[in-house]
């Protein structure tokens, strides 16, 4: 069972409880481009450009600062799904909070871990390789993961609540693990999710999700909801846990969902109305874990949309 309870601190490593792993040879980047561009011309990849922007620009190339990297190291570390309770009007609201919170784990945390738990000597360079490689697809492209039917990323022990992260380093594993891209047997004969997205999304003449009804490309992010968003799937304060909540891949995981700090009348309506105090703030972003201070400017006019959505005005 995950272990999720570990308050990260300066200079540490994950417990191994909290991440699994997976290494592959960097010669494999090539097929991974290669991945990205046969689903592209054969039109399957969104030209969306708020997608494009999270997509488009991992071109699945070494870096020309670190071109005698050996291997990739693929981590997916396990995230709880959190709620929080929104009081408003007398009523207290419980409001999913999924992945993209601050988990508090950092560069340093992941690239000890690989250090010292996964390569085991010193002296080796790790560097990041989140913009360089579509990491869910490496994820399963290394046997780390399989794809559920709503094409996300499935850990074994961590169902799709989790993290990915992948690292370049010049140690050379002997391993290296390269496999067809999977999904899960139990989504041969199930269509739950598919039956339970709000939007139509997940359909049967494409394994390829269409992403441009997905929910999540529309709450991330400022601006109006389009017209054709029923107001009633609204089910997270960001994202959408509609396809995942109620997926049998997830009933373990979904037990060892965590409760935020609540939420008071007073932050929770300064938040829908968007015009929290300073010091509001500061609490918003303690209890919610959504944002840092400094980042408010963005985000409160976010999560004050996605909760009038949820809550109503
Ligand atoms: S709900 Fe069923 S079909 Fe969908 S990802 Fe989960 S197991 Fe697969
Ligand atoms: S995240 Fe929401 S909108 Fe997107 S496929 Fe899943 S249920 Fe459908």
């Amino acid at each position: 069972m995950a272990n999720n309870t570990w308050e990260p601190m300066k200079g540490d490593e994950l417990p191994s409880s909290l991440f699994k792993y997976q290494i592959l040879c960097t010669k494999h980047l090539h097929e991974l481009q290669d991945d990205f561009e046969v689903l592209d011309t054969a039109g399957k990849i969104s030209h969306n450009t708020v997608f494009r922007s999270y997509v488009g620009t991992n071109t699945h190339e070494l870096p020309a600062s670190f071109l005698d990297a050996k291997s990739i190291v693929i981590i997916a570390v396990f995230t709880p799904l959190l709620t929080a309770n929104f009081h408003y009007n007398g009523e207290s609201h419980q409001i999913l909070v999924p992945h993209y919170y601050e988990d508090g784990i950092t560069e340093e945390h992941l690239k000890n871990t690989i250090k010292n738990q996964i390569i085991g000597h010193n002296g080796y360079r790790i560097e990041n390789a989140k913009t360089s490689v579509l990491l869910k697809r490496l994820a399963v492209r290394s046997g780390l993961g399989r794809y559920g039917r709503n094409n996300l990323c499935y850990v074994d022990g961590f169902g799709s609540f989790v993290r990915l992260h992948a690292f370049f380093t010049d140690f050379e594993f002997e391993e290296d693990n390269w496999i067809e891209a999977k999904i899960m047997d139990s989504c041969e004969k199930c269509k739950i999710c598919q039956n339970n997205c709000p939007t139509g999304s997940i359909n049967d003449e494409n394994f390829v999700i269409d992403i441009e009804k997905c929910i999540p490309l529309y709450n991330e992010i400022p601006g109006e909801f389009p017209w054709w968003i029923n107001p009633e799937s609204h089910n997270a304060l960001m994202g959408c846990m509609k396809c995942q909540l109620i997926c049998p891949a997830n009933n373990e995981v979904v037990k060892l969902t965590q409760t935020l700090e609540d939420v008071s009348e007073e932050e929770t309506k300064a938040l829908l109305e968007g015009n929290p105090t300073d010091d509001q703030i500061a609490s918003l972003s303690k209890k919610t874990k959504m944002f840092i201070p400094e980042h408010a400017s963005y985000y409160v006019p976010v999560l004050s949309r996605n909760l009038r959505a949820l809550i109503g005005q």
